[in-house]
């Protein structure tokens, strides 16, 4: 067996899932390579996998990722017909970082320096004042607690969870409205709904008209 020391462009890692930004990515915003509507939010106490332990945590810090495609997590950059990224010369430091056969430098990376809403939405945008009001009002339940007592969950407590879906869902329609967000700046600005962050707990989601019903499968 021969021992892999460089990249084959397989995509594998682009399809994956596309890289979280850093600092150093600034410079790509600020010229305008990457737009907000290129970026998906994961708010603080979001469920993700944790290459530091290789296991699924609560993120500690939120983080911008450059965002999926048709639905996944497959970077909207990932041209698979050309098996290559459309943004090489300007893709973000992670990727350019990550040896899928040597992980040691990316492992280092993790986690360090991560780019925020808050440090590429300026002060003169009015959805800065939106969403830090968004976070102060819907801060995220405790995601992993929820996952482990799913099964045992009492009819109080997914009725609470709908009610703090839905009042949070008024309150993004609210600023998508005044705001003409499409959906892709709706999930910049405001990461997605909470119900969209249970369903892979276990929790089904069913639109009414009176807004969305919670239950387990
Ligand atoms: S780093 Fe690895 S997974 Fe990513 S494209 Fe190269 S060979 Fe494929
Ligand atoms: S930005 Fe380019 S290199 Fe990075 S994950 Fe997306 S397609 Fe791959």
């Amino acid at each position: 067996m021969t021992h892999q020391t460089e990249c084959q462009r397989c995509g594998t890692c682009c399809e994956n899932g596309g890289p979280a930004l850093h600092s150093q990515d600034l410079p790509l915003i600020e010229k305008g390579d990457l737009s907000f509507g290129n970026l998906i939010t994961i708010r603080k106490g979001e469920l993700a996998h944790d290459p530091a332990t290789d296991s699924i945590e609560p993120v500690k810090t939120e983080l911008l990722k450059i965002t999926g495609k048709k639905g996944s997590w497959s970077c909207i950059f990932y041209d698979k017909s050309r098996n290559g990224c459309t943004i090489y010369d300007h893709r973000p430091l992670a990727c350019g970082v990550l040896k899928c056969w040597d992980t040691d430098e990316i492992l280092k990376l993790a986690g360090k320096d991560l780019l925020s809403r808050l440090d590429i939405v300026k002060e003169d945008n009015p959805l800065r004042k939106q969403l830090i009001e968004h976070e102060q009002l819907f801060p995220l339940p405790d995601l992993k607690a929820i996952s482990r007592t799913i099964s045992r969950s009492s009819k109080k407590t997914i009725k609470k969870l709908e009610r703090i879906n839905n009042k949070e869902i008024a309150y993004r329609m609210g600023a998508i409205d005044r705001f003409n967000l499409s959906v892709a700046e709706e999930l910049f600005y405001f990461g997605r709904p909470l119900f969209q962050l249970l369903t892979p707990l276990g929790f089904t989601a069913r639109e009414t008209a009176s807004g969305i019903k919670l239950g387990f499968k």
